[in-house]
């Protein structure tokens, strides 16, 4: 199942709610290319040299991991936890222009495939339904306005003691839909054949009803 989205439109928390419930895994692809910026901040390499990066990724021991009801994700590289590391302002910064190199996403849509080869998944990301799993059984584009995944995100950071503003956040979730939305390789668009649902005013549980509601009735 390919779930994609911009920024903030919920896609992670639909997608985890639905392979909960579907008894699937679960696989966020922004942690990968997250996991990817982080070691190339570790290592020094250039975000910009792509053949560098292609080389980190392909030898990066990345490994999702997903808790019980009530707890995210984890992250592990190497063994190592670096969950809390992943969302750092340094890796934000790095991670659009880590994630449009083509040689990157060669190396990541591969592990990715692999991934879903080993048996039912929910995955999210950017490309999922275009690039990584175009033959998916169900896709998914989940789409909000753009001040309201702001409000969302917004209300996030604050509900987790952040210093925040509303206008920098919905500044920052503008400049990301431009720039994944504009990359030449891969760029955030929904697959022809991808159903596009728009959570404006929804929330996560009406979301997941709904494309439970769907998903049940295209499987029956
Ligand atoms: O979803 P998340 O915000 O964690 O993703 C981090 C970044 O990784 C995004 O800004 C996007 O540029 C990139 N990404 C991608 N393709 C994916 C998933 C994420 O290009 N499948």
């Amino acid at each position: 199942m390919a779930i994609d989205g911009p920024v903030a439109s919920g896609k992670s928390a639909v997608g985890r709610a639905l392979a909960r419930r579907l008894g699937y895994r679960f696989i966020d692809t922004g942690l990968m290319y997250r996991a990817v910026a982080w070691a190339a901040l570790c290592r020094g390499v250039d975000p910009e040299d792509g053949e560098g990066l292609a080389e980190l990724a392909r030898n990066l021991d990345i490994e999702l991991q997903w808790g019980p009801e009530g707890e995210g994700g984890r992250v592990l590289i190497g063994g190592r936890d670096v969950t809390g590391l992943l969302r750092s302002p340094e890796v934000e910064r790095i991670v659009s222009a880590v994630s449009a190199r083509p040689e990157v996403r060669r190396v990541l849509v591969e592990k990715q495939r692999r991934l879903a080869e080993a048996g039912p998944v929910v995955m999210v990301g950017r490309d999922i339904g275009t690039v990584v799993l175009p033959d998916a059984d169900f896709k998914v584009f989940l789409t909000a306005s753009a001040e309201e995944r702001a409000r969302r995100r917004y209300l996030e950071r604050l509900a987790q003691g952040e210093p925040t503003d509303y206008e920098a956040v919905l500044a920052e979730v503008k400049r990301r839909d431009e720039y994944d939305s504009s990359r030449p390789v891969a760029p955030l668009k929904p697959a022809p054949d991808s159903l596009v649902f728009n959570t404006d005013g929804l929330g996560l549980e009406e979301v997941v009803e709904r494309l439970l509601g769907l998903i049940c009735r295209q499987d029956g």
